[in-house]
């Protein structure tokens, strides 16, 4: 699949000079809200992504999400698999929760799904959670990979920036590799290109 192909065709592929999660910036910028907003487009990318998942045998219980920008993406993988859908939310102390009457069975095994993964720092909270209440952590998975980390089948090794563990699978529609720069450093900056905005949720 050309996912950079499918960014583009839902205008989700952004240029111009942002301010990524992680404090760096970049000259491009992933929406994928965007691609997200048509659910039949949305199932065909998850379908993808379940068949991966399930070709390589791994068996799972539940999807969950980190909310915000995981939560479209899990819910479609979910119907993908036929498996539950849940999610965890921000704990206001740098961690994840389980909230709203969501619960975990000991055991029960897990997929950790987001939208994108960057260096995999939110995934990892989460998946810290559902250890917490005894669940399983047993892959992750995201529509793209954002070039830190390794993904099942994925030509690129991960970097020393990815926070995922490396025993435990990613599985990914594709690699996006894309500059990245410090604030000190950006020549975006440097150009004069005016101050990085964060679209991810400012506008
Ligand atoms: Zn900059």
């Amino acid at each position: 699949m050309n996912l950079e192909q499918v960014y583009k065709d839902a205008n989700a592929l952004l240029e111009g000079h942002f301010l990524l999660a992680s404090g760096n910036h970049s000259a491009r910028y992933l929406q994928s809200a965007k691609v997200l907003e048509y659910p039949s487009k949305a199932s065909k990318l998850t379908d993808a992504l379940a068949k991966l998942i399930t070709d390589a045998g791994i068996e799972v219980d539940t999807v969950c999400a980190p909310a915000l920008g995981g939560v479209l993406a899990g819910y479609e993988l979910a119907r993908s698999l036929d498996v539950r859908s849940i999610f965890v939310e921000k704990d206001g102390e740098g961690g994840m929760v389980l909230r709203r009457g969501f619960e975990i069975t000991p055991g029960e095994k897990v997929i950790i799904c987001e939208d994108i993964i960057t260096t995999g720092g939110s995934a990892l909270k989460a998946a810290q959670a559902i250890e917490a209440l005894g669940g399983e952590v047993v892959a992750f998975a995201s529509l793209a990979n954002r070039g830190f980390c390794k993904r099942v089948g994925g030509a690129q090794e991960a970097k020393i920036e990815c926070k995922l563990p490396a025993d435990k699978p990613l599985f990914s529609l594709d690699d996006f590799t894309f500059e990245m720069y410090s604030p000190d450093e950006c020549p975006l900056c440097k150009a004069g290109m005016g101050e990085a905005v964060k679209p991810g949720s400012k506008g």
